[in-house]
C-alpha cells in the first residue's frame, strides 16, 4: 500500500496530540492526602479537673498547673475565678491556714485542685503540734490542696514550678486512689514526709507498679 505524504502528516499530527493528551492526563495533579493530625494526649472525654485558686495566686502558676495536669492525666482542666482564704480557715497558730479546714469547706463532686501561696499547715490530731505541709488531699476522693510557700525558698522561679507541678500531681494521684510509693525513689507518690529534698529527687513520673494502679 502506498502510503501518501498527506497520510504521513495526518498520522503523525495524529501521534503527537495523542502524546500532549496523554502526558497532560499523567501530569494533572493527584488530591493531597489530607495533613495528618498530631499525636495528643488521650482525652478523658468525661473527666475534668477544676483549679481553684485561693487569695491571690499569679496567672503563671495556674496556666503552668492546667498544662501540666492535661498532659500527665489528660484531664481537661479549668481554672475558676479566685475565692478569698477567710480567717476562719487559720490554724491554731493564726500564722497559717489549716488545710484540712480548707478541704472540709472546699470538698466538692467535681475534682479540684485548690492552690494557695500562703502557708498551710496540719496536724494529726487536736492534741499533737500543727506543722507546714506542702499539700493535702482526700484519699480517695475529689479534692486536694496545694501551697507554693514553702516551694519557694531559695529557688528560681523555674524550679519552683517544677516542684509545684510534682506535689499537684501527687495530691491529685492520692485522690485517684494512690497510695504512697516505696518501690521507686524517683516516682512521684514517694511520701515527701515534709522534705523538699525527697520532691527534689522525684521525676515528673509514677513507676510502673503506681502507673498500673491507676488504671
Ligand atoms: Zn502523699
Ligand atoms: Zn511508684
Amino acid at each position: 500500500m502506498r502510503v501518501t505524504r498527506k497520510q504521513l502528516l495526518f498520522a503523525l499530527f495524529l501521534l503527537v496530540v495523542a502524546t500532549v493528551l496523554t502526558v497532560s492526563i499523567l501530569a494533572k495533579p493527584h488530591p493531597y492526602p489530607q495533613p495528618q493530625s498530631h499525636p495528643q494526649p488521650q482525652p478523658h472525654p468525661q473527666k475534668v479537673i477544676y483549679i481553684q485558686p485561693l487569695g491571690n495566686v499569679p496567672p503563671e502558676y495556674l496556666t503552668f498547673l492546667q498544662q501540666s495536669v492535661h498532659s500527665f492525666y489528660g484531664y481537661q482542666c479549668v481554672v475558676k475565678p479566685a475565692v478569698p482564704l477567710t480567717p476562719n480557715l487559720l490554724a491554731a497558730s493564726q500564722t497559717r491556714y489549716e488545710a484540712s479546714k480548707i478541704l472540709l469547706k472546699y470538698n466538692s463532686r467535681q475534682n479540684l485542685l485548690l492552690v494557695t501561696t500562703q502557708d498551710i499547715a496540719h496536724r494529726k490530731s487536736a492534741t499533737q503540734p500543727e506543722y507546714g505541709i506542702f499539700g493535702l488531699d482526700y484519699r480517695p476522693g475529689t479534692t486536694c490542696v496545694v501551697s507554693t510557700f514553702r516551694l519557694q525558698r531559695h529557688v528560681s522561679r523555674a524550679k519552683m514550678l517544677e516542684r509545684l507541678e510534682k506535689v499537684a500531681l501527687h495530691e491529685i494521684g492520692h485522690n485517684l486512689g494512690l497510695p504512697h510509693c516505696t518501690l521507686n525513689k524517683h516516682c512521684m507518690m514517694q511520701a515527701a514526709q515534709g522534705t523538699i529534698k525527697q520532691v527534689d529527687l522525684e521525676k515528673v513520673w509514677f513507676c510502673e507498679a503506681c502507673r498500673a494502679k491507676l488504671r
